[in-house]
């Protein structure tokens, strides 16, 4: 283990290795936490390699530019995007360089403020966002600031480190403050919410339509939640995890169905015989690409969000043709944070089922593990800090 960590400066102190699944983290971080005399070190959780988190401890971030921010972490979720680098190392060309920290969908406490700053205070309570445009180049003049030709987003390989460490430094436009009613898990949510938000909005008036999502994890999750406070009432999902279906249904959808042991394109034309007028793919699969297109009626419009492990899809062109299918991609998310924080603020959005499983920052691994194999019925895994 003897490359320093990228784009952080100083000298790592201390590197706690729990190659060996059998060593005791708990153990691990008291013996850390004896060495560890400095205040000015932190802990972090980083890939080190294929299926490899661990525990290392640096420099804590401070603030440079007088606009920064300096945040210690409360919660954090654990994405699918992160698992994405943990198993394969990679999402298409971002590539990780171990070793390297992971994590964005924070929320945290503000515990320094820079002198320009003033959309934050020391003690708020803020729910960040991810991405850091450059607010030059011509996506972010286009008002397209998640497409900035030189965007740095939170535990993206190549761009900036991750939020799964005790303090983080981010500039004042990341920082969204939230009100008490929210809890800081619900500010950590509001990263995929909004995403979810963000793909509705893009997509068609939703009052009245059928709606498809193909894929019930928290991203599509989200997208139901976002889509019911539109005025979606009319949902086919499915998932092969029953637990996630068992989600769907407590939250009201017309059809759930897992492809694995039905034909879930037959049973939604039996209920709907028009079709779908829009289906979300959150999944990232092959199989879901082919049910969205035959569940499509004429006219209809398919939004790929899910995130594939392969690189090319297929479409069957006869079908797309005939039925002039329009299809949109959904990039993360475009100026959607501050509705959703004030949707779920409102109560037009609960979030309160989408949190299945908490676990302590020092068995973050776990929650990788567990995220990983779709065990226990895991929707989202949060970690806690305090
Ligand atoms: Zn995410
Ligand atoms: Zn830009």
């Amino acid at each position: 283990m003897s490359p320093p960590f990228p784009k952080i400066s100083g000298k790592i102190c201390l590197r706690l290795c729990v190659d060996n699944q059998s060593i005791n983290i708990e153990q691990e971080i008291k013996r850390s936490q004896k060495n560890s005399t400095n205040s000015n070190q932190m802990k972090a959780m980083v890939l080190t390699g294929i299926r490899r988190i661990e525990m290392a401890e640096f420099p804590a971030p401070k603030i440079v530019e007088s606009t920064d921010v300096l945040i210690k972490m409360k919660v954090v979720g654990v994405c699918g995007s992160d698992v994405h680098y943990y198993i394969n190392g990679k999402i298409g060309s971002q590539v990780v360089l171990y070793p390297f920290p992971v994590g964005h969908e924070g929320a945290g406490e503000v515990m320094e403020v820079g002198s320009a700053v003033t959309r934050v205070k020391k003690g708020d309570r803020i729910a960040i966002e991810p991405a850091m445009p450059c607010g030059e180049c011509d996506q972010c003049k286009a008002d397209r600031p998640h497409t900035c030709r030189k965007l740095r987003f939170l535990g993206c390989p190549n761009q900036a480190d991750g939020c799964l460490t005790e303090y983080i430094v981010m500039p004042e436009e990341s920082c969204f403050p939230v009100s008490d009613i929210l809890t800081y898990t619900e500010a950590a949510i509001s990263e995929p919410l909004a995403i979810g938000l963000y793909a509705v909005n893009q997509s068609i008036p939703l009052e009245g339509a059928t709606i498809g999502i193909l894929g019930f994890g928290p991203i599509g999750m989200s997208v139901l939640l976002s889509a019911k406070a539109k005025g979606g009432n009319n949902f086919f999902v499915t998932d092969l995890v029953p637990e996630r279906l068992q989600i769907a249904k407590e939250c009201g959808v017309v059809y759930t169905g897992n492809p694995e042991k039905t034909n879930v394109v037959a049973e939604v034309k039996a209920i709907e015989p028009l079709l779908l007028d829009v289906v979300f793919e959150c999944c990232g699969k092959q199989e879901a690409i082919d049910q969205a297109v035959e569940l499509l009626k004429p006219g209809g419009k398919l939004m790929i969000i899910g995130i594939p492990e392969f690189d090319r899809w297929s479409f069957p062109v006869d079908q797309m043709r005939h039925k002039e299918i329009c299809v949109q991609n959904v990039r993360r998310q475009n100026h959607s944070l501050e509705e959703t924080l004030e949707l779920l603020e409102s109560g037009k959005v609960d979030a309160g089922k989408m949190p299945t499983h908490r676990f302590p920052f020092a068995r973050t691994r776990e929650a990788f593990d567990l995220v990983t194999a779709y065990k226990d019925g895991v929707m989202k895994a949060m970690i806690d800090f305090d």
